[in-house]
């Protein structure tokens, strides 16, 4: 939605092998109204390069203790096989750390920091959308950006409509990387045309979604790509208070032979300092040292900062949230109890998203959605229920296709439906055994049909149940 606003505003075009503007100002915006605070209505951007040198941190009134000051930007970069996610990352990695830090060996920790013309961008070292999703899924959501990458020379690919899929149903803006433009065979134009044909339509184009054209391998125009991030991250408005009680995400974890349990998490509000209780609904411990991502000794970590803890008595899952608590005995008495109360929702689970049932939760919603994942055995078949279940959309309750796709239930779908509160509907396929497990265990709702007017007529009677009113 950010993005919406951004590509009529700020125009920008790069023409790979010329040097893009620097200086490009915005055109004119339209006079927002004005709004609450709540409501996160992104500014008329400004050039990140501007602000590179002032100091002047935004600052705004915040609820919490303290004021809330401007974040940087936590990015995730996504894309299919072999389209140069990891080059695109190892780059920007190499590329822009700081003087000091050049001689030094970057610890893998789950994230990176890099600098650009004075701004902090973070950069969570997992690419793809699997992670990201199995995340939000548990509830957890530290991505702002996604950069989707995309081979020039090969197009969009199953992988790539997953990705930007998963980061839509998250609404997570998406910068779209077109790489591998040093390749002969690179066609950057069909690129663009495939991706609006998936509604990411290029703002030089008239759309909302901004693409650069990079080439990873050789560092091309990544600059480019990390100046429009910030630009990205700017109209976000992403802000934290570095005084509120600090409170995060566990991105990863495990058990270290010689530390003991290691977790890598992110700060999302407040600041986490060494000494401190940290609970996260598993585990908890005190921690005894912090290391940031270039292997330093740190006493201290502010918001979006990424830092590996030691000190904790047992190893957390990824995605789970952290907070502290101010002595052991509490931390103690909480692991008991959220033990007891994850027992107790672990037999409810399994209800959560039957079809039948799901119009409970769509109550709350102002036009409720009967969010799908469709998967079918050839394209045909996809496109005939796609219209199909799309011409079923109401007034009074909307159908939306989170994700679409030929072949096997996957894992990656169960997860995506898991996130979105969706339920799966198969035509000709069936799960593989890993995503039938997944499914069970996250309670999702696997519906398979050999009949479309089956499946009609189900999807029918789901959508009239959203509607009944309370007896
Ligand atoms: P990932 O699977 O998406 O992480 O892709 P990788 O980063 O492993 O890249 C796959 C292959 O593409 C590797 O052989 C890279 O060297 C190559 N590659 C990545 N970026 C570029 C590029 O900009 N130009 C060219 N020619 N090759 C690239």
């Amino acid at each position: 939605k950010v993005l919406q606003i951004l590509g009529k505003s700020y125009k920008k075009n790069f023409v790979f092998g010329k040097e893009p503007e620097k200086t490009a100002e915005p055109e004119a915006a339209p006079a927002a109204p004005a709004v609450k605070e709540q409501q996160a209505q992104p500014q008329r951007p400004q050039p990140a390069a501007k602000k590179a040198k002032g100091k002047e941190k935004s600052k705004k009134k915040h609820s919490g203790a303290g004021e809330a000051e401007t974040r940087p930007p936590i990015i995730t970069v996504m894309g299919h096989v072999d389209h140069g996610k990891t080059t695109l990352l190892d780059n920007i990695r190499k590329t822009h750390v700081t003087e000091k830090e050049a001689g030094g060996i970057t610890q893998h920790i789950g994230a990176s920091r890099v600098e650009y013309n004075g701004n902090t961008l973070v950069f969570l070292d997992t690419p793809g959308h699997e992670a990201f999703t199995s995340m939000r899924a548990r509830g957890a959501q530290v991505t702002d950006i996604a950069i989707l990458v995309v081979a020039a020379d090969d197009g969009i690919k199953p992988q790539t409509i997953e990705a930007l899929n998963h980061a839509k149903a998250a609404g997570v803006p998406i910068v779209v990387a077109v790489n591998k433009m040093d390749k002969p065979e690179a066609k950057p134009e069909r690129v663009r045309q495939q991706l609006s044909d998936y509604g990411l339509v290029p703002e030089e184009w008239g759309g909302d979604t901004i693409m650069v054209d990079v080439a990873a391998k050789q560092g091309l125009h990544v600059d480019d790509l990390l100046e429009m991030l910030l630009i990205v991250a700017e109209m976000q408005e992403l802000k934290a208070d570095p005084k509120a009680a600090p409170t995060g995400t566990v991105i990863e974890a495990n058990l270290d032979k010689g530390k003991g349990p290691v977790a890598t998490v992110i700060v999302q509000e407040g600041t986490l300092h060494r000494g401190d209780i940290i609970h996260t609904g598993t585990a908890w411990g005190k921690i005894r040292a912090m290391i940031d991502d270039k292997g330093n000794n740190v006493n201290s970590a502010g918001p979006s900062m990424p830092v590996e803890i030691l000190g904790l008595e047992n190893v957390p899952q990824p995605g789970e949230k952290f907070t502290t608590l101010s002595t052991e005995r509490e931390a103690r008495d909480l692991i008991s109890q959220s033990e007891f109360e994850r027992r107790e929702t672990d037999q409810s689970k399994a209800k959560r998203l039957t079809l039948e049932e799901l119009y409970e939760k769509m109550q709350t919603e102002e036009i409720p959605q009967l969010r799908i994942v469709l998967k079918t055995d050839v394209q045909g078949s996809l496109e005939a229920f796609h219209s199909s279940l799309m011409k079923m959309s109401t007034n009074a309750v909307s159908v939306n296709i989170v994700h679409e796709g030929v072949g096997r239930i996957s894992e990656s779908d169960v997860m995506l439906a898991s996130a979105s509160n969706a339920i799966i509907i198969g035509f000709n396929v069936r799960p593989d055994s890993n995503a039938k497990k997944i499914a069970e265990n996250e309670g999702v709702q696997i519906r398979l049909y050999q009949v479309i007017y089956d499946m009609l007529d189900d999807v029918k009677a789901a959508m009239e149940g959203m509607l009944a009113p309370e007896l």
